[in-house]
């Protein structure tokens, strides 16, 4: 097979690679290569099953057409201070420029006109105030939040779109490896996920979109093909939910809380990430086997729980430089303390230092919206280090948040973002590897719905200006 242009992934970022060509009239032949599904054939067994049980060869939450965003919470943030590193890349109005120019193709695609955390600016100078005397800092971020439900459909909308402008989508379809000969990337070796067998695409550029399902994937291309990169940041942390009523007002005000903060001792950057108002907390599982925990909301189905996640930034540097492996044995432990589940444990006992008893959850005013989570004790497995930052955030936050760090309040664990280790490339994305692109959360520089996608648009405009 051969084609002009090769796209590995059909997440956000490859396919807004698509769109953006075809938008410009591109006449070069597209080939979008994905593992996973078609939109209209994703399914989570546990829809009917209501457990995970842990698909094989890869997960149905984050495969298939649209990658990691069809059953997310479908929360773009329009601010480029969220959602990755791209204006490091290419500088801050550049990104937010992009970021701007994408939004309006979502916006064709059928996403609310409604935009969230705008106006209301006297509540959120009163924020703002609690959360300076907090130590803390308040980002402001709009959001046009797609729901869940919503997601699907926009995502379906771009999937017959890019059908039917010529882009051929290869569904069930694993990228194995990488051709390349000399420093130049001649294509991919691809194989049929049911059957195993082999072809070769050979394209004039490959476009690696892979997400951050595929950055295992892509770190061992790298060390196998000498593709210039360094090592990323990981971010470990916890899922933290509590009564609606104790969030409503930085939920109605903001509807996402952005906060950030160095808490005392180690100064780590620590901060909130992914706020769901009446949402529900869910589980995710990586094709290696590890099961995390994220959160989501739906537009019409609402929950009596918030949820948002925090994160503590971790780098390494020598003798050991690899974050994406130290993330993984913390996930693995937490797994193992938990049977193969989420572990979730009340916020007073982890002050208390006692384990949390199912007994206990069922008593508490917060019930856990993600039902399998098995109550135990998660400082068995969290670092020192991170289980101080986040005790420490949570009582900053509960000054911004009256009751936020309440006893009742829940802790899962595992949250982990592997933001992959970040290919070396320049302001054009190119990488060391001629004729090799790489973007999304697979390449580092991202970890959001609409960085991703942005730099999708990016990478177009650079590929079709080479026509
Ligand atoms: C549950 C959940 C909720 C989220 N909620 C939000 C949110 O509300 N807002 C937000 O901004 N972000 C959210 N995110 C993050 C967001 O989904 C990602 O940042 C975004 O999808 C990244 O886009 P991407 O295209 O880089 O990668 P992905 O969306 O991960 O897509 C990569 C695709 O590549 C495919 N692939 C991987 N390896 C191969 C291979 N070797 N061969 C062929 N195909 C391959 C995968 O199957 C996948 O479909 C959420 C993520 C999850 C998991």
């Amino acid at each position: 097979m051969t084609t002009d242009i090769a796209i590995i992934g059909a997440g956000p970022a490859g396919i807004f690679t698509a769109i953006e060509l075809i938008r410009l009239g591109c006449r070069k032949k597209i080939v979008l290569v994905e593992q996973g599904r078609p939109m209209a054939e994703r399914r989570c067994p546990k829809e009917q099953t209501k457990k995970c049980v842990g698909c094989k060869p890869f997960c149905h939450i984050t495969s298939g057409f649209s990658g990691a965003g069809a059953f997310s919470d479908g929360k773009l943030s329009l601010s480029c201070e969220v959602g990755g590193d791209l204006p490091d890349l290419i500088g801050a109005d550049r990104a937010q420029e992009l970021i701007d120019y994408t939004d309006t193709i979502y916006l064709d695609f059928g996403a609310d006109e409604h935009v969230e955390g705008r106006g209301n600016d006297e509540e959120i100078k009163e924020i703002r105030r609690r959360a300076i005397q907090a130590g803390l800092k308040l980002v402001d971020c709009p959001i046009r939040h797609l729901g869940t439900e919503r997601a699907q459909e926009l995502y379906g909308n771009i999937q017959q779109y890019l059908a039917a402008s010529g882009v051929e989508l290869l569904f069930g379809t694993r990228c194995q490896d990488l051709i390349i000969e000399n420093g130049v990337c001649l294509g991919a070796v691809l194989a049929d996920v049911q059957t195993g067998k082999t072809t070769e695409l050979r394209a004039g550029e490959t476009v690696v979109a892979a997400g951050r399902g595929g950055a295992e994937w892509l770190e061992n291309q790298c060390a196998i093909h000498d593709i210039h990169h360094k090592p990323g940041t990981v971010d470990i942390g916890v899922r933290v939910e509590c009564r609606t009523e104790i969030m409503e007002r930085v939920n109605e005000v903001l509807y996402e809380s952005k906060l950030i903060g160095y808490p005392k001792p180690f100064k780590n950057k620590v901060r909130t990430f992914c706020q769901n108002p009446g949402g529900f907390v869910s589980q995710e599982n990586y094709d290696n086997g590890l099961s995390v925990v994220n959160g989501h909301s739906y537009k019409s189905l609402k929950s009596e729980n918030t949820n948002v996640a925090i994160l503590c930034s971790h780098n390494f540097s020598e003798p050991f430089n690899q974050p994406i492996a130290y993330a993984q044995r913390v996930g693995e432990l937490t797994n193992m303390l938990g049977a193969g589940h989420i572990l979730v444990q009340r916020f007073g006992d982890i002050l208390d230092g006692k384990r949390t008893w199912a007994k206990e959850l069922a008593a508490s005013n917060v019930r856990p919206t993600l039902p399998d989570a098995v109550a135990g004790d998660i400082t068995f497995a969290m670092p020192y280090r991170t289980m101080t930052n986040i005790i420490n955030f949570m009582k900053a936050m509960d000054f911004v948040v009256p009751g936020f760090a309440g006893e009742e309040t829940l802790l899962y664990s595992p949250e982990l973002k592997f933001y992959s280790n970040k290919v070396r490339m320049t302001p054009d994305l190119r990488t060391s590897v001629q004729g090799l692109f790489c973007l999304g959360d697979a390449s580092g520089w991202t970890r959001g719905l609409m960085m991703a996608s942005s730099m999708g648009v990016l990478m177009a405009r650079g590929l079709a200006s080479e026509s």
